[in-house]
């Protein structure tokens, strides 16, 4: 499932065509995908407009047309953007392509746990939610974060740090990087977390975010060797910091590894 960095990676790959204007438009309207979206005003709204800006927040991403209209995208599982040629025939999976002069930009989400929203107005839709504090910006602070984890001081904390409400775009191989770096067993309820164990994944779930923006949003490339993400689904896979073999239990709802020795 793409998280943040992945994100911000489809995001950019739509850049190419802002300033240019849509001309005409392939979608699937009765795919799961658009439920709840009015597809003809979609379709009806965006032709002729221009492409002007986008951003990401977590998971999902906003592009901005030209005379007010909004296009949300959230990818799910298997969602995808790219760019085809001008005369690019949409297959199966290609659920939503808007073309340009030069080109085509492409949705693509072969198992539909993604969504397509649109909205028409001079506000931006209520649905793109903007109290949410993104993790890599200077908004997201101290005193959300444990304000956060006191709400769900219940939950163990690989789950809390799977909540978006809170940890905005951070999904599991995310999370338990942070709980690698941050010490702390990924099991381990919320609340008894020390106040040194808090102050960790504070800083950890700002780095992880930070870091794998930087490296991987430009071009999906790797993060670095010494990193968690490497040795997790590997059989045998072992801590990048001592070569302790790596434990994996199902918690939050989602396979989770973690070092036996570094997080007790
Ligand atoms: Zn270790």
């Amino acid at each position: 499932m793409p998280e943040l960095a992945e994100v911000e990676y489809f995001r950019r790959q739509w850049d190419i065509g802002i300033g240019h204007r849509v001309l005409k438009m392939s979608l699937h309207p009765r795919k799961h995908l658009f439920r709840g979206t009015d597809t003809a005003a979609l379709r009806r709204s965006l032709i002729g407009v221009r492409l002007l800006r986008s951003e990401a927040r977590g998971k999902r991403m906003l592009f901005f047309f030209s005379d007010d209209n909004w296009l949300g995208l959230h990818l799910g599982m298997t969602g995808k953007l790219r760019v085809e040629s001008a005369n690019f025939r949409p297959a199966k999976h290609d659920h939503l392509v808007l073309y340009q002069r030069d080109r085509a930009l492409v949705f693509t989400d072969s198992r539909q746990f993604g969504r397509v929203q649109f909205h028409h107005g001079k506000d931006e839709p209520v649905w793109w939610n903007s109290a949410i504090p993104e993790i890599a910006s200077a908004s997201f602070r101290r005193a959300f974060f444990e304000a956060f984890l006191n709400r769900h001081g219940k939950a163990p904390i690989k789950a809390v740090l799977l909540m978006q409400p809170g940890f905005s775009g951070i999904g599991n191989w995310m999370a338990d990087e942070i709980l690698w770096r941050a010490k702390v067993l990924p099991s381990k309820i919320t609340r008894s977390l020390s106040p040194k164990e808090r102050a960790a994944v504070f800083r950890a779930t700002r780095f992880v975010a930070r870091e794998s923006l930087r490296l991987m949003a430009p071009d999906l490339s790797d993060p670095p060797k010494n990193w968690l993400i490497h040795e997790r689904w590997r059989s045998g896979g072992k801590c990048p910091r001592d070569d302790t073999v790596l434990r994996r239990a199902r918690i939050g709802g989602r396979t989770t590894a973690w070092c036996p020795r570094c997080q007790r």
